[in-house]
């Protein structure tokens, strides 16, 4: 059996969009390839953001495209106990600290870091005498991080640039991405992840968190994102519409051409239900990091003529 472990984690925050199918495609392709398991995980975490019936839209839309995933799907929102777990083993490692700041109290006293201010430590030795802790945060131990990815080579990230000392529980309650992101990947035993360059500042605060729960992390793959016309990436917020699955063979066909797949221009597919089926084992077989664009994808490239 193949050690490869793989998932694709959508946001329930509306239906899938290029970007988001694109971003599963290319997941999809690479777990496959490496005769390995595709997971699928509704990143609910965060409730206030999730969009009512989109997860449902989201798992037809995958099926229609003939990205199958194996086993149950994993909901976030199920998943509080096992976060609860991990706070607990970072704060009796001392890992994890209370921060009574707000917002307003970081952007006073912070540097501007590359995604925002820098975290200036005020609790970092402990709450002042008054203040109470509203997040928790996790202590950043390692600034400097390289990483091998495997579209991109070594990259190097300085973590205190990136924010330092970062959010793993919000004020409001809700378990942090990055802290959600970990835990479900450890527990699902998830061996590589593969998903948009847009993510890739996650990588170091990532790896600081399996590095404080003792995991061993994952192996990388950021590959380019799809960007709507003035470059700017395809997102929900910028109002990139949902993919119509009733097109799903021509949508496919554009896909698996913008990530370097061979032979699609001449791939001779049945139709109907069974032509995703042949595309994709066409493109399994044919896939490598190595094919993907260097640029971004203009999604004016991915919509099917006619
Ligand atoms: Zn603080």
């Amino acid at each position: 059996m193949s050690a490869y472990i793989g998932r694709f984690a959508p946001t329930p925050s509306g239906p899938l969009h290029l970007g988001s199918l694109t971003a599963a495609v290319i997941s999809w392709l690479d777990a496959r390839h490496h005769q390995g398991r595709w997971l699928l995980r509704i990143d609910d975490v965060d409730r206030p953001r999730t969009v009512p019936g989109s997860a449902d839209a989201i798992l037809r839309t995958l099926d229609a495209h003939g990205l199958h995933w194996d086993g149950p799907v994993v909901w976030q929102s199920t998943r509080d106990e096992a976060y609860h777990a991990a706070l607990a083993q970072l704060r009796s490692a001392g890992r994890a600290f209370p921060c009574a700041c707000s917002r307003k109290d970081v952007l006073a006293s912070a540097l501007p870091g590359l995604e925002g201010p820098i975290y200036p430590g005020t609790c970092r030795e402990g709450l002042s005498v008054g203040r109470r802790g509203r997040a928790w945060r996790l202590r950043m131990v390692q600034r400097h991080w390289v990483i091998e990815d495997r579209a991109l080579g070594p990259v190097g990230f300085d973590l205190h640039l990136l924010g330092g000392d970062f959010v793993i529980r919000r004020a409001d309650h809700v378990f942090a991405y990055q802290l959600a992101t970990v835990v479900d990947d450890v527990d699902a035993g998830v061996t590589h992840v593969v998903r948009g360059s847009d993510l890739l500042g996650s990588v170091p605060r990532q790896m600081q968190l399996y590095q404080a729960l003792a995991r061993t992390p994952p192996r990388y793959l950021h590959h380019p994102v799809v960007v709507a016309g003035r470059g700017r990436k395809l997102a929900k917020s910028s109002g990139a519409s949902a993919v119509d699955p009733r097109g799903a063979t021509g949508t496919l066909i554009c896909i698996l051409r913008a990530i370097g797949i061979p032979g699609i221009d001449t791939h001779d597919a049945p139709r109907g239900s069974r032509a995703v089926d042949a595309l994709l084992d066409h493109a399994q077989r044919h896939w490598s990091p190595r094919q993907l664009p260097v640029e971004p994808i203009p999604a004016a490239t991915l919509a099917p003529e006619g």
